[in-house]
Parts: C-alpha cells; sequence; structure tokens
C-alpha cells in the first residue's frame, strides 16, 4: 500500500509499505479522506515538538473497517467509520480519569507519533473509532475530528446556551466549525474574518450563520453594537492573531468569556488588562476534543441539520498531496483515497 512518509521537517514522499496488521484491541481502517489540518503543515515544517520521525500525519479521517484484531467486539469489518486523534492515552493520570484525554500528557496520537490517516489503511485502537451515521457521507465524516473540535469548545468549555450571542475570530475550517455549533446550540453567531475568507463567508451562510463581517469592509465592534447589549457574550479566537485576540476582548461585554482555540507561533502574548481585569473577561483556552465531545459531535451528525463538508476547499488524490499542502491557508483540503461509490 502507499503512505505518505514525513522523513525529516519539509522532507515527505510516498512509499510503499505493507498493510498494517490490527494488534489486540485495534481495528485496520482503509481510509477514505484524510484531512489537512494546521498542525500537520506545523510538523511538516518542523515546528512541532511532539513530531516523531518518521511518521505518516494526519489525524482527521473517515473510511471502512477492513480488519479486526483480538478482542475486538464493537466494530465489524465493512464498518464505516472516524476515529478520535487520540490512539492511547496513559489511563492513569487525573485527567485520562476523567477522559479529558486531550490534556493527558503522556498520550499517543495518530499523525505526530503514531502513524495517522495520509496512508491507504492504518490501524487505531477500537474504543477510539466511531461508526458514522448512515446519513453522513464519508466526505462528511472526514470531518468529523474539527467538528468535535468545536462541539468540545462551544458545548463543553464556553457552554453556550439558546439565545447567548457569539462572535467567531477565522474563517477557516475550525472557525467553521466552532460557528456551525453555536448555531446549532441556538446562538447567534457573527463570523468575523478577511476580504481572502468571501468563500468561507458563502460556506457559513450555509451552514446558517446569521452574521458575517469583512473587518477590512465593515467596523465589528460598531456592528456587534448595533445587534447587542454592550457586546456579544462569548468570543471564540480561532485565527490565531494578536490582533483578533486584541478585538475578542473588545467586543465581548463585562463579565463576558474569549475563548483561544488558534495557536500562535509566539507563546506568550501581551493582554490588555484593561480588558481581561476591568470587564471581569474569562479568558479560557480549548484544545482539541475529546471522548464527550466526539458523543456530541455524533449525535448532530445523526439529527442532520449540520454541514461541516462546506467547509471542504479541495480534494486531492495522493499523489497530489504537495497541492493541498502547498495551497493557501483557509478551507479544509482533503486527500482521497477512495471514495466506495459514494456521491
Ligand atoms: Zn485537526
Ligand atoms: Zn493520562
Amino acid at each position: 500500500m502507499k503512505a505518505l512518509k514525513l522523513i525529516a521537517p519539509n522532507q515527505m514522499e510516498i512509499q510503499e509499505v505493507p498493510i498494517p496488521e490490527p494488534g489486540p484491541g485495534d481495528v485496520t481502517i482503509k481510509v477514505a479522506y484524510a484531512g489537512l489540518c494546521g498542525t500537520d503543515m506545523h510538523a511538516y515544517q518542523g515546528g512541532y515538538s511532539k513530531t516523531r520521525y518518521p511518521v505518516v500525519l494526519g489525524h482527521e479521517l473517515s473510511g471502512i473497517v477492513t480488519a479486526v484484531g483480538e478482542g475486538v467486539t464493537k466494530l465489524k469489518v465493512g464498518d464505516r467509520v472516524t476515529s478520535e486523534s487520540t490512539y492511547k492515552a496513559c489511563e492513569e493520570c487525573r485527567y485520562c480519569k476523567s477522559k479529558d484525554y486531550n490534556l493527558c500528557g503522556n498520550r499517543t496520537g495518530i499523525g505526530t507519533n503514531r502513524d495517522g490517516a495520509f496512508e491507504e489503511y492504518m490501524t487505531m485502537a477500537e474504543d477510539r473509532v466511531w461508526k458514522l451515521p448512515d446519513n453522513v457521507t464519508l466526505m462528511a465524516g472526514a470531518m468529523s475530528e474539527p467538528l468535535a473540535c468545536g462541539t468540545h469548545a462551544v458545548i463543553e468549555v464556553a457552554n453556550v446556551q439558546p439565545g447567548d450571542t457569539v462572535c467567531v475570530f477565522g474563517a477557516g475550517a475550525i472557525g467553521l466549525m466552532v460557528a456551525q455549533v453555536a448555531v446549532t446550540a441556538g446562538a447567534t453567531v457573527i463570523l468575523a474574518g478577511l476580504t481572502v475568507d468571501e468563500d468561507r463567508f458563502k460556506a457559513a451562510k450555509g451552514m446558517g450563520v446569521q452574521h458575517t463581517v469583512n473587518q477590512q469592509t465593515q467596523d465589528l465592534t460598531e456592528f456587534i453594537h448595533s445587534i447587542t447589549d454592550d457586546g456579544v457574550d462569548h468570543a471564540f479566537e480561532c485565527s490565531g492573531a494578536l490582533v483578533a485576540v486584541h478585538k475578542a476582548f473588545e467586543v465581548v461585554h463585562k463579565k463576558g468569556q474569549v475563548i483561544q482555540m488558534g495557536v500562535f507561533s509566539d507563546d506568550y502574548l501581551p493582554i490588555s488588562m484593561e480588558y481581561l481585569l476591568h470587564k471581569e473577561i474569562r479568558y479560557m483556552g480549548s484544545r482539541s476534543q475529546k471522548p464527550s465531545s466526539w458523543a456530541l459531535a455524533m449525535d448532530l451528525f445523526t439529527k442532520g441539520d449540520i454541514k461541516p463538508e462546506l467547509a471542504i476547499s479541495m480534494v486531492v488524490p495522493l499523489e497530489r498531496w504537495q497541492e493541498a499542502f502547498d495551497s493557501e491557508p483557509g478551507g479544509k483540503k482533503l486527500v482521497k483515497f477512495d471514495d466506495f461509490g459514494e456521491e
């Protein structure tokens, strides 16, 4: 089978390797689609310290189970599936005890320290694999991981309630998933982006997002004050731009909350005390996703009122992986292995 191997920073190639056999408790998945994430770009360029070399990147996927290992009981050959990004966590630390696997300091993640999804077949622990509801296409199913990042942030971290107002900064795949989940939670959502985001603004409208604001042509603060009482309840920073962090602090009302999801290359940021302290803002991080976030994401899929696939901007076959890695940031890029005859 073919596997896209990262050998060293900026050195990646397709190699011919044996199809992996599932170990005890594991299943083998024939990958249909694998999504390219900011973390993969980071790892490709050598900027992600947890990367093991050589490794197959990719932690966003859909596919079909083709083999099951010893002791596997919940999955069978032919199941249409997607998978969490944690292969195994230590199961001993305080975070694992509450199934906060995203915070375990001793976790094995796919696409970082274990081979991930940019290969024709991959193995995964049965317990971390989710069956896709029948109404979900394999292409949409490949959006499950970013969607679960959205449910984690919106439901589990921010606890957005019906009638709340939400501003999302950044119209990339994560920003779109956060906006989409917030809409389903009953919030009024403003997606803030730039001129380059026009296509994603259209996607957001298709997902039911009520307002999009191009900050290069419209004053965001003015707009938010025209539709809210002194600002939004929640601001999600999904762009990783310092100017957006400041703006998020500006547009939430007093006692509002700012949820940080965007990643910065610089570890230390100057934050306005005028806002944080004197507005009594709650500033929180939301990292990745955990099993409970996946249950929420699968629930949204089953109900059928979400369209995460609208965030997909490019689909290329494995041979053309470089195009996806070289393309402008923005929408979600997928590598297609097999569509199994689905639309
Ligand atoms: Zn991701
Ligand atoms: Zn742990």
